[in-house]
């Protein structure tokens, strides 16, 4: 089937042209201007003017680092908001459809919640992989995304290259990869791929590996044209000032996130083998992220002891697939080890 973005797009949003700021309609060469257009306080003290609308310094530095252009990057107050100004975008209230697949972030459902869209859910399979069969099924006219969260969480694993090959072929709508923790993961982002899928949507963010969760930015990879579409929705000042400038020296800094995560990896597997040796642990899932999930004998009695000893883990018992499991995110070494002596203490 030919993908033809025109299809997807509401009506609403087709007509819409985008709000144009002061910051939008004069953009500054570097030249010493003055600034009269914006209503802003004169007196500098580093945040008295608005923020870049476009966040040129950082798409920049980011588009560069990930072999895109600027023009295939949409930045947002956290992947969360980035997720939303898709269903926004695309999905038409109480007519349109996303397919989800449980276990997995909770955003979706959240969302499609938010903006009265329906949510076709897909269970994955006992070993957390995406059911096929059953997503072509569920799909329809009206199915506008496909929320394939890899690495997955709460599950850990990554989903193979074939079935979201075989998925994007199929989808009549947008695929949406959620990379959150592609950072740690042993796969290559899907962004590569972007030129030979017209309808691959890739997000990641600053939240996880570049330890910037406090700072709220995501990141929005697409074609150009899909791009155009979020630009038209998205806040005009969605990104402020201070988390440009946080976010630029970090993306900078590619050394210290690297070397970070390749402690977080070792970690992993520390936790990973001792955890092993908990009694009460029955299985421990194979995880490609900065999280660990574990069957125990009784999650919520164990999640208790634990809070009471000053440790908060996920309890993920209520997730469907997920009955008796805990989520442990790797913290540092020391942490880790309070952790595990805690677990053996409760035995
Ligand atoms: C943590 C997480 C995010 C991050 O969301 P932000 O709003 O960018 O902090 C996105 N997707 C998944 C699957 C996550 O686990």
């Amino acid at each position: 089937m030919k993908f033809n973005l025109n299809n997807i797009i509401r009506e609403n949003i087709k007509g819409l042209s985008p709000y144009s700021s002061a910051r939008d309609e004069y953009v500054s060469d570097g030249s010493t201007m003055i600034f009269l257009d914006a209503n802003e306080n004169p007196f500098e003290n580093g945040v008295n003017r608005y923020p870049d609308p476009q966040q040129r310094g950082l798409k920049s530095i980011l588009a560069q680092q990930k072999g895109i252009q600027q023009e295939n990057i949409l930045l947002g107050n956290g992947s969360d908001e980035v997720l939303d100004i898709l269903f926004r975008a695309f999905c038409e209230p109480r007519k349109d459809n996303i397919i989800t697949l449980p276990p997995t972030y909770g955003m979706y459902k959240v969302l499609s919640g938010i903006n009265t869209v329906e949510n076709r859910e897909v269970l994955l399979t006992d070993d957390f992989d995406p059911n096929v069969p059953e997503i072509r099924r569920r799909i329809d006219g009206n199915s506008k995304l496909l929320f394939l969260c890899s690495p997955n969480n709460p599950s850990g694993n990554s989903f193979s290259s074939k079935t979201i090959d075989e998925l994007l072929i199929d989808f009549p709508g947008l695929v949406v990869i959620d990379e959150a923790y592609i950072d740690f993961s042993s796969e290559k982002s899907w962004v590569s791929k972007l030129s030979e899928y017209p309808n691959l949507i890739v997000t990641q963010t600053l939240s996880k590996a570049y330890g910037m969760a406090g700072i709220r930015l995501g990141i929005c990879i697409a074609s150009a044209e899909i791009i155009a579409v979020l630009n038209k929705i998205k806040p005009p000042y969605n990104v402020n000032e201070l988390t440009q400038e946080r976010a630029i020296q970090r993306v900078s800094d590619q050394k210290s996130v690297k070397e970070e995560v390749a402690n977080i990896l070792k970690e992993r597997e520390k936790l990973n083998e001792t955890l092993k040796s908990v009694p009460f642990v029955y299985k421990i899932y194979p995880t490609d992220a900065n999280f660990i999930l574990a069957k125990v004998d009784d999650a919520n009695l164990r999640y208790g002891q634990l809070l009471q000893k000053g440790i908060v883990v996920r309890n993920r018992t209520t997730q469907p697939l997920c009955e008796n499991t805990l989520r442990f995110t790797v913290g540092t070494s020391i942490e880790n080890e309070k952790l595990i002596s805690a677990l053996k203490s409760i035995v």
